[in-house]
């Protein structure tokens, strides 16, 4: 269970910040469902595998599946 500050702000675990590439200054949404809101990361993800990439990357991969592409065209 976790606790809104007196500022409305609530801390995001750890896992789910990695695992939605939730990092420092990364862009989130509020969805109001009617029934409860959900937390939406707009943070581009890895096409292979899905773990999250910066946002800057040029080719939508992260690195490990970009060198496991590089070792299979070899
Ligand atoms: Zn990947």
């Amino acid at each position: 269970m976790r606790k809104v500050d007196k500022l409305g702000r609530i801390v995001i675990p750890m896992e789910l910040r990695q695992k939605y590439g939730l990092f420092e200054g990364a862009s989130i949404e509020f969805l109001d469902s009617g029934d409860g809101i959900t937390v939406k990361s707009s943070a581009p993800t890895c096409k292979l595998c899905g773990k999250a990439i910066s946002a800057d990357a040029s080719i939508p991969l992260c690195e490990k599946c970009i060198c496991d592409v590089r070792e299979t065209a070899r």
